[in-house]
């Protein structure tokens, strides 16, 4: 069968994409779907990522795991040497990693609130810092951050969170803003409810469970794989004059 002009617009064939946090969840998801749009995947992260490399392997892609610990200061440069050394360049940075931690404002602690802005918001500016002074001599590249919910709602009890996810769609904006004139594309993806760890408790609570799932249009919990055609999208071509939107795949949430 002959290729149409669209397989080209959004075929990521000789791209190394990098996504952190990409042994589970959402991550995972995305990194599966880059491989598949035809990318080499370096899965960036703490945890050992073996199921997600060999997923992305049987799809005849490379994948390599790039040790980082998003909380504990990592060389951001160092990272983006590895990915660059091992699977021969950089495209697409993909920052999925985060963390949540829940309790009441009044309660919050600070080491809750430095956990999870370390991990969600500080990490994602400084490794795309590094991966851009890698891209710009190179040509260019996309950025894709994951945002929430959180980056248009407040939320409750979950005060580091909001602040960090509303920091990620300002974060995208600003950096499309400076790099977009580098050939850069910097965008978010805004996750609705995805039935991942991250949301394991929400999904346990009896009460909460039946509330969230009563104000989703599509009437079901996403699943990681649902994010896999934006995370093409905004990683290929076909989003070239794409710049600085927060796009959510939410089953509808933000409609309601
Ligand atoms: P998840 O299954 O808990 O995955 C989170 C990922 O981030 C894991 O790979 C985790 O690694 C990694 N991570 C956490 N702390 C890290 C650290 N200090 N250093 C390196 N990696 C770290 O959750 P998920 O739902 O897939 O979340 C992925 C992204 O989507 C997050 O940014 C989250 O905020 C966002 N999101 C999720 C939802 C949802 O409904 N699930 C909705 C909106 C946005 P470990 O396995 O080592 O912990």
């Amino acid at each position: 069968m002959k290729n149409s002009p669209f397989d080209q617009l959004f075929s990521l064939r000789g791209r190394v994409a990098a996504v952190t946090g990409a042994n589970t969840g959402i991550g995972r998801g995305m990194a599966e779907a880059l491989a598949a749009a035809g990318a080499d995947i370096a899965a960036v992260g703490r945890s050992d990522p073996s199921d997600t490399l060999a997923a992305v392997k049987a799809l005849g892609r490379r994948a390599a795991w790039i040790k980082a610990d998003f909380g504990a200061r990592p060389d951001y440069a160092a990272v983006i040497k590895e990915i660059v050394d091992k699977l021969g360049g950089l495209h697409v940075l993909v920052n999925n990693a985060g963390t949540i931690r829940r309790n009441n404002s009044i309660d919050f602690t600070e080491a809750d609130w430095d956990a999870v802005m370390d991990v969600n918001l500080k990490s994602v500016f400084f490794l795309s810092q590094a991966a851009a002074r890698h891209m710009i001599p190179s040509g260019g590249g996309k950025i894709i951050n994951i945002a929430s919910m959180l980056s248009f709602q407040g939320g409750i009890r979950v005060p580091s969170y909001t602040a960090s996810k509303s920091g990620i769609a300002g974060l995208t904006k600003i950096l499309a803003n400076e790099w977009a004139v580098s050939g850069i594309n910097v965008n978010a993806i805004a996750p609705g409810y995805i039935a991942t760890n991250n949301t394991a408790a929400l999904q346990a609570d009896v009460k909460r469970n039946a509330e969230i799932l009563a104000r989703i249009p599509s009437g079901r919990w996403g699943d990681p794989k649902d994010l896999g055609g934006a995370a093409v999208f905004l990683a290929s071509s076909a989003s070239d004059y794409v710049q600085g939107i927060v796009l959510p795949v939410d089953g509808g949430w933000l409609a309601r």
